[in-house]
């Protein structure tokens, strides 16, 4: 048994996440943690909300709420989205949690103690208004190159032109509209990422079997232009986890917070102390999945996320860890993936494009959504929903290979035999062949499992599924049944035991309705498949069974095109 700690990139707070961000973190990080618990391995599943930043502040103002109200009601809204999805967290934290806020300043305290924090001082645009310093984006103003009047101070959106805010014809408060601005000094800490360019880049060449994604991505930032470089790790905001070294006040940086990039990593570990605080247990329940001399040095680290947080987690996050001269959990392997776009197009929080991980739970059950996302993950180049594919994939795959085998088995068994596994009869070379198969495919399957090829590990049990029915559709046991009832009695037998192993094989990716097959099959033996002939002998003859429930409903064409009108625009 291995121990292993996965982490999924935590969603920022200031809405509901659509489905292309669904896929690109969380949920594949879902389907590795069931599995990895249904072979027997101790697994540790973390994800958080990451709260702080001037985006969580502005969002907050627009909804009229203090800052901290809103953040609580909006990780309860994520929380019970992600339970919708049968996202099986361990722990579903907060980055504003007390643990955050302790082990960040503890971070930062290491940092300065071994001379890899640096305090500069800076001029930024402060708002009299406002009464606050404006990060770049927050200020706008007429593009001197192109004379767009809505230019931002990192960018115009118009001409693509890379801008400081004091570039800005006319500059003024994106969040008051003020035009009373000034520029002000302020000093800042920055994490010296460049002393530690060598030892990050040892450390990238050293792994192997990460994702050419991941490690290209990493190996740009590191070494193009002027190569990895030092980052403020502090804003002059009010929300946030106070500048401290260690415990200790800071001196000059009093009303400062840590940058939000700083701090959000640091959750993964400040999310196992909190559900070590929930479970009532002490701190070395959570310490021995991440220090390594408490305890940590058998696990295994993966960290899934979408290619946009890569250079964070394979350079800024590791460079807080080494830099802080402790032995703490390094991540041993990144899983990264591209975008889905959305029917032609971009998902997009800020604009309201898309589906939204809520709507789509208020029209269709989560293993839906699951099985198409898992089965079309943006792996190894960007990918695309289409409602048109949505429709064909769930109709072919749920509903005419997997629900289609459940129900004509169970349906035949009781006409014929009675709600019970039916005796009589031997297995014969048709029974061989499919184990035969079953037992290769279900390898296989565990390989891409393993190996977290997602789109592969799907296809392979489509794959099994299939097998399953054309072996019912050759053996035809209602045929065989007017002649030899023995035999059709022996082949529904196995049919039956082969509706257990597919909910077994199948619940990483449809958790419903696997739990569905199994309550039918009035069985809680849940046991992996690893010797497919005794697999299929679980149920004996005489065990009880029910005839489930439709377990998938086809998507008719005019849902489809109801759907596809319906999310055609903008979510108001
Ligand atoms: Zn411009």
């Amino acid at each position: 048994m291995a121990r292993i700690l996965i982490t999924s990139a935590i969603p920022y707070i200031n809405g509901i996440k659509h489905l292309g961000n669904l896929v690109g973190s969380q949920l594949p990080a879902d389907l590795y943690a069931r599995y990895m618990r249904q072979r027997g391995h101790e697994v540790m599943f973390i994800c958080a909300t990451d709260e702080h930043g001037t985006p969580a502040e502005l969002a907050a103002t627009k909804a009229g709420k203090p800052v901290e109200e809103f953040c609580a009601e909006m990780h309860a809204v994520q929380s019970e989205i992600a339970d919708g999805f049968r996202l099986s967290f361990d722990h579903f934290g907060r980055s504003s949690s007390a643990q955050n806020h302790s082990l960040t300043q503890y971070f930062a305290g290491k940092l300065a103690d071994n001379g890899f924090i640096q305090e500069i001082s800076e001029k930024q645009v402060y708002s009299n208004a406002d009464g606050r310093f404006l990060p770049d984006r927050y200020i706008e103003g007429t593009c001197p190159n192109c004379g767009y009047d809505k230019a931002r101070g990192d960018q115009c959106e118009n001409c693509t032109k890379q801008l400081d805010p004091t570039d800005l014809i006319d500059p003024r408060s994106a969040v008051s509209g003020s035009t009373d601005l000034e520029v002000r000094e302020t000093k800042h800490l920055y994490l010296r990422q460049s002393q530690l360019k060598d030892r990050l880049d040892d450390w990238i060449n050293s792994q192997e079997g990460w994702p050419v994604l991941t490690t290209s991505i990493a190996k740009k930032w590191l070494h193009d232009g002027d190569g990895l470089r030092d980052r403020g790790i502090t804003r002059d905001l009010n929300w946030g986890v106070p500048v401290k070294r260690g415990t200790d006040e800071w001196p000059g940086m009093e009303g400062k917070v840590f940058y939000v990039w700083f701090d959000a990593p640091i959750e993964y570990i400040a999310g196992t102390a909190e559900w070590a605080e929930a479970k009532g247990l002490d701190d070395a329940a959570w310490r021995r999945w991440w220090r390594t001399d408490e305890g940590a040095d058998d696990v295994r680290y993966v960290q899934f996320m979408g290619k946009d947080n890569v250079p964070f987690h394979t350079l800024s996050f590791p460079a807080t860890i080494m830099g802080s001269g402790e032995p703490w959990k390094l991540v041993d392997y990144i899983k990264s993936f591209n975008y889905l776009n959305y029917d032609g197009g971009q998902f997009s929080t800020s604009q309201g494009r898309g589906v939204f991980m809520d709507q789509a739970l208020s029209i269709l059950p989560a293993d839906y959504w699951r099985w198409w996302l898992l089965s079309h993950a943006p792996e190894n180049s960007d990918a695309e929903f289409t409602w048109e594919n949505f429709q064909s994939s769930v109709n072919k795959d749920l509903a005419d290979v997997l629900g289609n085998l459940v129900s004509r088995v169970t349906k035949f068994c009781r006409s014929k035999f009675g709600e019970v596994v039916p005796e009589g009869g031997a297995w014969a070379e048709r029974e061989a062949a499919l184990i035969a198969t079953l037992t290769a495919k279900t390898r296989a399957y565990e390989g891409f499992m393993d190996a977290m090829e997602v789109r592969k590990a799907a296809a392979e049990l489509r794959s099994i599924w299939v097998a399953g029915n054309e072996y019912l559709q050759e053996a035809a046991p209602w045929s065989a049944f007017k002649t030899d009832p023995e035999l059709a009695a022996a082949q529904i037998r196995l049919a039956l035991n082969l509706i257990r192993v597919y909910a077994v094989l199948s619940r990483p990716f449809i958790p419903d309705a696997s739990a569905a097959m199994l309550a039918a099959m009035g069985t809680e033996d849940d046991s992996w498949p690893d010797d497919m002939t005794a697999a299929l002998s679980v149920l004996p003859a005489g065990h009880a069974f029910a005839v489930p429930e439709v377990l998938f409903a086809k998507i008719t064409d005019e849902q489809r095109e109801e759907w596809q009108e319906r999310f055609s625009g903008t979510r108001d």
